[in-house]
């Protein structure tokens, strides 16, 4: 008998605002993401193993960066 197990990440769409981009500096729609990692037993996803991270790509120069709690709250 084996047990087929690991981790799996998925990102959630949270919206977008169009600011100023810290990397590329352009005003662009800066697409908020909330990322879940989830325990996984046969590929199938079961309970999470570590709190949601939020991040921000920006929709110009796709840049991904860990995004800031004060934009998440709003
Ligand atoms: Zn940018």
């Amino acid at each position: 008998m084996f047990l087929l197990f690991g981790l799996r990440s998925k990102d959630h769409p949270m919206g977008a605002r169009v600011m100023t981009c810290e990397v590329c500096g352009w005003k662009a729609p800066q697409h908020l993401l909330r990322r879940t990692t989830r325990f996984t037993l046969f590929f199938i996803p079961l309970f999470p193993v570590k709190p949601a991270a939020h991040y921000v790509v920006c929709g110009h120069c796709q840049a991904f960066r860990k995004a800031d709690p004060r934009l998440v709250a709003a």
